[in-house]
């Protein structure tokens, strides 16, 4: 093997790469990996030496920071430490996880629950695990990167249906051969375009093909349904997702993934994915302020209201300036720039007003719906977003965007 032109090629690869970076920063267009110094309350961050209105944060409810959420955190290292003694089958597993579990069962009305150290390790290794060669996996073409991954990982024939185009899963669905093992894949929120999967026909879709149902709800839970429950509350649905995905990291402010369902479900994960059985458990702050967290949104439910307030005031004020902001109801809310360049060139004009927002290009989205992607949380006061959408009328106008 030429092991001289392979290292060409990675070395190519790594220099295009790190030169469009370069460019960027040189072209003062490049506003992404910012340190942020300070939090100071609110929606309110330090970004070196400058105060900053944060409008980038998953943190849908505005739970950073919170006093009851802190103090679980606090109590669980004077009780447990920092670390765990490994993986959760040996002897990582603290009474702490399965509380946790049991919270987070409790809270998307489930048998049981498991618990991963992340969000993305959750999607590859849930679809992996229970999906294989000669099964079946149908995914929307705007499923998150982790789902993707664990598609391709899992060996499974991999089916991309049209986005939220629920005529197109049926004829795929149709497709396939009656007896081979499906699973039907949605984000319950898209993260790019913030609109809503069409979760009453997929139910309808998944039993009338006997295919399995999962749904990753990283952006519905705490922001959909009138208790924060999420997406099947949404719809008035009760239990009728088969694999309930989230993570920990968004509206939960801690790090981790989860997935609720049936027990037997959640004991063959226990036994056979592989990020439980090779990955560390969640450290002990991390579980603690995350079973905190999902007791706050039930006891704090005018947060919920907030937001939703919150999400429709910026979505209404951002058409009525005469942006496009596609199909978003919620609290995720794509800004529509059209090429890569303006979609830069209005992040750098609103960031030097003191509006933390980013862009989000092609490939991420399709060339040509280039975006500012902006979010809401119930930390934003209406004054806060009344002035964000003052300042990105402003530098659109001055981009020829509206
Ligand atoms: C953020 C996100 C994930 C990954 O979650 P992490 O906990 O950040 O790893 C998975 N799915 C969707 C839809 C997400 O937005």
């Amino acid at each position: 093997m030429d092991l001289q032109r392979v290292n060409d090629a990675v070395s190519k690869r790594i220099q295009a790469m790190n030169a469009r970076v370069d460019e960027a920063k040189a072209a003062d267009l490049y506003y992404y990996n910012q340190p942020i110094t300070e939090m100071l309350g609110g929606s309110k961050v330090l970004v070196r030496g400058r105060e900053m209105d944060m409008f980038a944060s998953y943190s849908y409810l505005g739970l950073i920071g919170h006093p009851r959420i802190n103090e679980a955190a606090k109590k669980a290292i004077d009780k447990y430490g920092t670390g765990t003694h490994g993986v959760r089958s040996l002897a990582g597993s603290l009474e702490l996880h399965l509380e946790l579990e049991q919270t987070i069962a409790d809270f998307k009305h489930a048998e049981a629950a498991i618990t991963y150290t992340s969000g993305y390790v959750t999607n590859l290794t849930v679809v992996s695990t229970l999906m294989g060669r000669h099964d079946y996996v149908f995914s929307d073409k705007l499923n998150h990167a982790s789902i993707v991954d664990g598609c391709l990982m899992s060996g499974a024939k991999f089916l991309r249906f049209k986005h939220n185009d629920l005529d197109d899963l049926q004829k795929r669905l149709e497709a396939a051969p009656p007896e081979a093992a499906k699973l039907v894949i949605a984000d319950s929120v898209f993260s790019m375009d913030g609109d809503i999967i069409d979760l009453p026909r997929m139910v309808d879709l998944c039993r009338a093909h006997n295919a399995w149902l999962m749904v990753d709800e990283a952006h519905s839970i705490g922001v959909l349904g009138a208790t924060g429950r999420g997406i099947e509350e949404h719809f008035g649905l009760g239990d009728v997702i088969d694999i309930k995905m989230g993570t920990l990291s968004k509206t939960v402010p801690s790090v981790g993934g989860y997935v609720a369902g049936r027990a037997d479900v959640i004991k063959y994960l226990r036994h056979g994915s592989r990020a439980y059985i090779f990955s560390a458990a969640l450290p002990p702050a991390q579980a603690a302020a995350a079973n905190e967290a999902f007791k706050v949104i039930l006891d704090e439910p005018e947060r919920i209201d907030k937001l939703r307030k919150n999400a429709s005031q910026f979505i209404n004020g951002l058409k009525d300036r005469g942006f496009d902001t596609l199909f978003t109801e919620t609290a995720i809310v794509p800004v529509l720039c059209g090429k890569d360049e303006l979609a830069y060139a209005i992040t750098r004009d609103v960031q030097k007003k003191d509006i933390f927002v980013l862009p989000v290009v092609s490939p991420a989205v399709p060339e040509g719906l280039s975006r500012l992607r902006a979010t809401v949380t119930a930390a934003h006061e209406s004054e806060d977003i009344e002035h964000a959408m003052n300042v990105i009328e402003e530098a659109g106008k001055n981009l020829g965007i509206i």
